[in-house]
């Protein structure tokens, strides 16, 4: 396929309201008009508008506690739904585009039924009724874009999308995915439309890819058509330094490489969902973040090739923590003559499918961090063969990204800066990359220490 092909994503508040559709049907327009020098439109992945996807979580779930409000909340998101139609599509195109989005009512009607006559909510069940928010969102926008003349097809990603059963984070079956997404676009010159965030199993079981999936979807599509760019379009001006409602210096870094980008999204920026960045790396696409609401913003642009980048890269380009996380601290004797100890040691974790953070090791034990305590005690069950462990809540992680976090001097002048604010730190990691510094700081001390170091290296 020519690598001229562009894919565009749009996050739940770009089409939260009649006007920010609006604004997202214009965007697509401009794609559509400059498609030669700019890349084909050939796909539009879109999430569920606005917060659809919480309410549809939050209708299952009475709905399977037999409580008949359901009903009501169903009734009032659909409401929703047509006013959009109304406000958005001509009379002339109006009954049908209304149609469409009854009839997608009336299966979720029937679906959420099936949850309250049952009495039951299974992940299964509950991936299925939140297919719904991006199976809507796709419908409307294709409605509107083709009464505007902007020729398009609503395109369900469950044909596209082959996963495994993991209802809730489906893993992608990618050699049968991209197989199916190239078999599909080879025939079909229309713009798709389609929906972010879903998946469905070999024998057609309707998956979620996680929640804010919809940007793993884009990069999915991106990746298996070869397109030269991807943009996400989302309602901030791209990836800050710091997260701007916290550090009030913080400023939109215009370019970042895949490692910076990934380290970010992982350790916590929202902006990005931690999986797209492998499928877009791999293909070496650059990503374009961008502003529905501020379209002529430059945005970040996230590139390949770290290695080039590094030399007009700052010392530290960003900062971001996650919490709360949890430290877990197993000491051992044997750590002395550990054959094999660290490999068990991590079974444990893959056992109880929690994946691990941060690691620091030292003769007599290991500290690791985990992000979520739904296995903890098996965790600690599990570990507890292998030498005393010791768990402490209430911790971050704080993670530093830049072209020379890696050089001498770096850690040193950070962790002094820090020190002098007494903020103690420790599990100290650098990836071998050299594109980042992660460490733990007590919970209570993590915005200090990013708004410290901000000072410090951006401001
Ligand atoms: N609608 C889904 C969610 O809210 C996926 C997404 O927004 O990307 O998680
Ligand atoms: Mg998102």
């Amino acid at each position: 396929m020519a690598r001229d092909v562009k894919v565009l994503k749009f996050g739940g508040t770009s089409l939260g309201s009649p006007e920010a559709v609006e604004r997202v049907v214009s965007i697509i327009q401009q794609a559509a008009a400059f498609a030669k020098s700019s890349g084909v439109p050939r796909a539009v992945v879109v999430s569920a508008m606005g917060d659809v996807t919480d309410t549809l979580i939050k209708i299952a779930n009475v709905a399977s506690r037999e409580d008949q409000s359901y009903k009501k909340l169903l009734a009032r998101l659909e409401r929703s739904h047509i006013k959009t139609v109304r406000k958005l599509v001509s009379a002339r195109n109006q009954q049908s585009a209304e149609e469409v989005i009854h009839r997608m009512f009336r299966y979720l009607n029937e679906a959420v039924t099936g949850v309250a006559l049952v009495r039951d909510l299974s992940p299964q069940a509950i991936d299925y009724v939140m297919s719904y928010g991006e199976r809507l969102s796709a419908h409307l926008l294709t409605e509107v874009l083709n009464d505007r003349g902007i020729v398009c097809e609503y395109l369900n990603a469950r044909k596209i999308i082959t996963t495994d059963d993991h209802f809730g984070a489906a893993s992608v079956d990618f050699k049968t995915t991209n197989a199916n997404i190239r078999k599909y676009f080879r025939v079909r010159r229309k713009i798709q439309i389609v929906t972010g965030y879903i998946g469905a199993t070999r024998d057609g079981k309707t998956t979620t890819l996680g929640r804010g999936g919809s940007d793993y979807s884009a990069a999915i599509l991106g990746a298996a058509l070869h397109a030269k760019v991807l943009e996400i379009w989302t309602d901030v001006s791209g990836l800050f330094s710091a997260d701007p409602r916290l550090v009030r210096g913080a400023k939109v870094v215009h370019e970042l490489a895949f490692e910076e980008a990934g380290e970010l999204a992982y350790f916590g920026a929202k902006v990005l969902h931690p999986k797209m960045i492998l499928p877009a790396m791999r293909e070496k696409i650059p990503v374009r973040i961008l502003n529905t609401f501020r379209p002529s913003d430059k945005g970040t642009t996230i590139v390949s090739g770290f290695a080039q980048r590094r030399s007009k890269s700052r010392t530290v380009e960003a900062l971001t923590f996650k919490r709360p996380v949890i430290a877990i601290h197993v000491h051992s004797p044997e750590f002395f003559d550990s054959n094999g100890l660290m490999t068990r040691i991590f079974e444990v974790f893959d056992k109880h499918r929690t994946s691990i953070d941060l690691v620091a090791t030292s003769v007599a034990g290991v500290s690791l961090t985990i992000d979520n305590d739904k296995y903890l005690s098996n965790i600690i069950a599990g570990l507890s063969k292998y030498g005393e462990v010791r768990v402490e809540r209430g911790k971050a992680i704080v993670c530093a990204v830049g072209g020379s976090v890696k050089a001498a001097g770096v850690a040193g002048r950070m962790f002094t800066v820090l020190g002098k604010r007494s903020i103690p730190v420790e599990l100290i990691s650098q990836a071998a990359s050299g594109v980042s510094i992660t460490f733990v700081v007590r919970e209570r001390d993590a915005k200090k220490a990013l708004k410290v170091l901000h000072k410090e290296y951006i401001e």
